[in-house]
């Protein structure tokens, strides 16, 4: 008889292609299948020549070749193609069987998907994968969520087939329904401001005069430091990166493209209410550098500051900039714990903070030092309200603020746009301000809407004043 699979993939592109060959590395007998079902016997005649992969010619044919309990897991593209693989794979599979879904989807389909599969008897799992072609092949950053009876059945193939952070696997249960594509997003949504900062900092450095090689140097150097991190790490080697024709980074077109994660980030961060500014100022910094051809006529007209960016100390200024950067960052990943602990009251997920910061600290894109950290603070206070709180980070921002300040008053009298470095700056002094202006917002509120407002003192007692009647 012919071996039976331990678990199923279907979707032969790049993190497909992948992940089976992860999978198959590390001892499991994968059963591949595609929609175009060519790329099945192409892939078993090439990159999975000589391995234990075997392929199906249709679905029935797939289910046929797994275990019980059987296990499918779908790297497709989001979206309608995870509904129709699971409305054929439905008739097919038995009370008890597994379907994960690998993909970039939305979190509430997940939900969605994890309701209607469990009157099904079916388990579902939405897990985030991250890491690209590299990590699927090695070891991605893996964040699986959905109905918990299928942990236990999925836990060693996940495990054995993640990154790991010294010993332990960057992957963990997340929570229930779509929490593992939540975190996901939440991941991206970071990975969106971590680059946005990096592109901030690169652009201070150029036009305070530094070359590419002078930039790469210091990129390096923080790749030492605290920043140390895969974004780091690349950007160094973006800059050191020449051509035929010299460095190549100068002759790309300075317009940014985005897939919608980060935007459902800082969607759904103005949904729960959560003022995630930095990640929506990276994501605003994309669809701003997109008006390339409005922003070229702009230029011409458009009157800027009279001062040009000129330090009397490079070397001082550019430590300025690490620590606007770093502090930045420490804002950045704060922002992001409060949607993602915001959205676990309001969807009842247990979520394991300092879990989530080791699952990110390896394999995936905003891999870094860092976030060894975060776990480390989750680890002293399991309840910690804000990373803004935690000693270390408290400490660092002390040690950094100076150097905040100086880069970001100075970009704006230069006129250079530093987004995300200023927004920062910005939440941390409204954060740790015990009374913002707001009382003149609900005056105001009250003044032409009777919205009502509450005295100090007084709370939970909402009065009116006639506004334009005698005090
Ligand atoms: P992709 O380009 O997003 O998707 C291609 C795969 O989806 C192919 O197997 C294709 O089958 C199938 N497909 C597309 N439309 C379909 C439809 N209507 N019905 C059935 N199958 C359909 O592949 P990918 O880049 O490997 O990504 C897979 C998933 O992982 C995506 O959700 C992506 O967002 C996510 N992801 C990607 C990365 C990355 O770095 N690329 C990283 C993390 C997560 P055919 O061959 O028949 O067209």
């Amino acid at each position: 008889m012919s071996k039976k699979a331990d678990i199923a993939l279907i979707g032969l592109a790049v993190m497909g292609q992948n992940l089976i060959l992860n999978m198959d590395s590390k001892g499991f007998v994968v059963c591949a299948y595609n929609r175009t079902v060519d790329k099945v016997t192409h892939f078993l005649n090439n990159e999975a020549k000589g391995t234990n992969i075997i392929g199906a010619t249709s679905l029935q044919d797939m289910v046929n070749k797994l275990k019980t309990p059987r296990k499918v897991m779908m790297l497709v593209k989001a979206g309608s193609a995870v509904d129709d693989f699971i409305a054929q794979l439905v008739p097919l599979l038995s009370p008890g069987d597994v379907i994960i879904d690998g993909g970039n989807s939305e979190y509430q389909d997940t939900a969605r998907r994890c309701n209607e599969l469990k009157s099904k008897g079916l388990l579902f799992v939405g897990s985030g994968v991250s890491g690209g072609e590299e990590g699927a092949r090695y070891g991605p950053s893996l964040m699986p969520g959905g109905h918990p009876e299928a942990w236990p059945l999925i836990k060693d193939i996940f495990q054995s087939i993640c990154a790991k952070s010294g010993n332990e696997p960057c992957c963990e249960w997340v929570g229930e329904g779509g929490a593992g594509h939540f975190v996901k997003m939440v991941h991206n949504g970071i990975e969106y401001g971590d680059m946005q900062l990096i592109c901030e900092a690169y652009d201070l450095m150029k036009r305070l005069g530094l070359t590419q090689e002078e930039m790469a140097k210091e990129f390096d150097k923080w790749n030492r430091e605290e920043l140390d991190s895969f974004l780091i790490e690349i950007t160094r080697d973006i800059l050191k990166y020449k051509d035929g024709s010299g460095p190549l980074l100068e002759r790309i077109r300075d317009t940014a493209g985005q897939k919608g994660t980060g935007k459902w980030t800082a969607i759904a961060a103005l949904q729960y209410g959560v003022p995630v500014t930095l990640i929506g100022e990276a994501v605003f910094s994309r669809c701003l550098s997109a008006l390339k051809d409005e922003r070229v006529k702009a230029s011409k007209v458009l009157q800027g500051s009279d001062a040009k960016p000129a330090v009397k100390d490079k070397a001082e200024f550019l430590n300025h900039i690490k620590h606007a950067l770093y502090c930045s960052k420490i804002v950045s990943y704060a922002q992001g714990f409060m949607l993602m602990r915001e959205a676990a009251k309001e969807n009842g997920w247990n979520l394991n903070y300092g879990g989530i910061a080791l699952m990110w600290r390896g394999g995936c894109i905003i891999r870094s030092v860092f976030l060894g950290n975060i776990k480390d603070a989750f680890k002293r206070n399991p309840d910690l309200s804000n990373l803004l709180l935690d000693d270390f980070f408290k400490k660092a921002i002390e040690k950094g603020q100076h150097s905040w300040r100086q880069v970001v008053s100075n970009a704006i009298l230069w006129g250079v746009p530093v987004p995300a470095l200023s927004t920062a700056l910005t939440f941390y002094d409204g954060y740790r301000s015990e009374r913002l202006p707001a009382n003149l917002l609900q005056a105001q509120r009250d003044y032409f809407g009777a919205h009502t407002y509450e005295l100090l003192g007084q709370e939970g007692k909402f009065v009116h004043t006639n506004w334009t009647g005698t005090g």
